[in-house]
């Protein structure tokens, strides 16, 4: 028979608090729990409300630069995984700066605000863009790079609209470079690369877009090589000139001599003009060459006029030279300390530059016209003259470009256009001096035309100073003996308008 449990028996008292006691405790535990949970919840929330604050840009809200970086390290992981490229586009804005001193400073974040909400519209899902700093955005694109250069366009596109701001309109264009992994970069250096892609848009003006070039990276490394070589070059004595004879066109007499500098570099060897003048007159070191070439030509000129040979000497002027203060002061310096005579020195100095209607050009062809140096305008019919403007310069000479006369007898067209500058030059009171004749052919056309004077290959290749006097009086050719009566005579110098 089972025992009957009275509830005054105190074993079932002591089972029952026991019990109770059990229950709230567990109600009590369950409660800590709970908030304990809540207080873990909203701690949480706040830690990722926290760091999703610090992974935003605070002015466009795109990813910073760190989120971004690690976004693109897992992109690159994946890649590697699964064989897809991935691309970097880097974004700059041109002429922001004019923008934001125009506006004012909010209304420019209000611009990276529109440009980075534009920016973000045409992003496919998981293709983070973050803000660089400053007008300069990245994107990461999972896609090859024929999908990143229409995204490049449509950027372009899209980030044209200009932008609405309360003080006026906005109107930006940006210019994007474009990199791939793995083929254009490595993890580590693929945004700097599609940055000098950028770059490359930039320097051509901008509003556009181009992936990265691997020679164009490497020529721009041999350039700033060779840039700094090039600034030690003067003073290491590194560069010599050589000389070219213009030949009067029907006497054959020398009339004067074209100085063409060359650059012995300790490890290139000799390096020609084309390659390191440009390069010195981008970086504003042409002004040291410049200088050094005026008073090697006019030391060599006094050299010469002291054997008796007194034709004259010209050196090729850039406009940067043109431009530079104390460039005529200089000239007259060295003209007077050398005993040259101004009518004896010519500065050829190119159509293009001439034609510059700018003041400081201007000035500088003034004060050459009243210091009575001879002036020729060279590589004529690149450039866009004018009849007017030309009549303006106080020019003597005009240099038929090399390239009309390397096509005289295979383009008519080159035919028509260097007896035109002839005819032109001659209404104006100039003489005309045509360059780069090789054949026999090319002369006789151009001394039919009436071109006064001739130099090229076809009478002499550029060389030293010593050879040049050398080769006129050795007489290497039967032709050349006529020369020699004009170096030893007075050339006459041409009137000047
Ligand atoms: P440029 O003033 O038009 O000089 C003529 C160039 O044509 C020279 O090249 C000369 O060697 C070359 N040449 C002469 N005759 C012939 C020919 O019959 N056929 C062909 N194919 N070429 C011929 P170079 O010496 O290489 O000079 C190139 C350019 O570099 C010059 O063109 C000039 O613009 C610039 N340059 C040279 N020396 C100086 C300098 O001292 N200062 C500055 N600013 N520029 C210079
Ligand atoms: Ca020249
Ligand atoms: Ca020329």
């Amino acid at each position: 028979m089972p025992a009957i449990v009275k509830f005054s028996d105190p074993i079932f008292i002591a089972a029952l608090v026991s019990t109770a006691l059990a229950v709230v405790a567990l109600l009590g535990c369950w409660l800590l729990w709970r908030r304990s949970r809540t207080a873990m919840r909203s701690h949480e929330q706040l830690t990722r409300q926290l760091s999703s604050a610090q992974n935003l840009d605070a002015i466009t809200g795109l990813s910073t630069p760190s989120k971004f970086d690690s976004e693109l390290e897992d992109a690159a992981l994946r890649s590697d995984a699964n064989g897809q490229p991935i691309c970097v586009l880097y974004l700059d804005i041109d002429h922001f700066r004019s923008a934001n001193d125009a506006f004012g400073r909010a209304a420019g974040d209000g611009v990276l605000k529109e440009l980075a909400t534009r920016i973000n519209a045409l992003l496919k899902p998981g293709c983070p863009a973050t803000r660089l700093g400053g007008n300069e955005f990245a994107l990461l694109l999972a896609a090859p790079l024929k999908d990143a250069q229409a995204l490049a366009s449509q950027l372009l596109a899209r980030l044209a609209t200009p932008v609405v701001l309360p003080s006026g309109e906005a109107r930006l264009t940006c210019s994007i470079g474009i990199a791939s992994y793995p083929a254009q970069g490595s993890r580590r250096n693929i945004v700097e690369r599609a940055a000098a892609a950028m770059r490359t848009v930039k320097l051509q003006g901008g509003d556009g877009f181009a992936e990265f070039d691997q020679q164009a990276a490497d020529g721009r490394r041999e350039s700033a090589r060779l840039l700094h070589d090039l600034r030690c070059a003067v003073e290491r004595r590194e560069f010599e000139l050589f000389y070219q004879p213009k030949i009067d066109a029907t006497s054959l007499q020398i009339t004067a001599v074209e100085a063409l500098v060359r650059w012995r570099h300790p490890k290139l060897g000799m390096v020609g003009p084309d390659r390191f003048i440009p390069l010195a007159e981008r970086y504003g070191v042409i002004q040291g060459i410049g200088c050094w070439v005026i008073e090697e030509a006019c030391r060599q000129a006094q050299a010469w006029r002291g054997q008796g040979l007194r034709m004259r000497i010209a050196v090729n002027i850039s406009g940067h030279q043109l431009r530079q203060d104390g460039f005529i002061e200089h000239l007259e310096g060295v003209l007077q300390a050398t005993q040259t005579p101004p009518s004896r020195f010519t500065c050829e100095i190119t159509e293009s530059i001439a034609m510059e209607d700018t003041a400081a050009t201007m000035a500088a062809f003034d004060r050459l016209g009243a210091l009575g140096v001879h002036v020729s305008i060279d590589d004529f019919g690149t450039g866009h003259s004018s009849l007017a403007s030309l009549r303006r310069l106080p020019a003597q000479e005009l240099k038929i470009d090399r390239a009309f006369v390397a096509d005289l007898g295979v383009s008519e067209h080159a035919h028509f256009i260097a007896n035109t500058i002839v005819n032109m030059a001659h209404a104006l009171n100039l003489k005309v001096v045509a360059e780069g004749v090789e054949t026999r052919e090319q002369r006789d056309m151009l001394v039919g035309m009436g071109c006064d004077e001739l130099q090229g290959y076809l009478f002499a290749k550029p060389m030293r100073a010593e050879d040049l006097s050398l080769w006129a009086a050795r007489d290497p050719r039967g032709a050349v003996a006529q020369f020699r009566p004009s170096l030893y005579s007075e050339t006459e110098p041409h009137q000047i308008i």
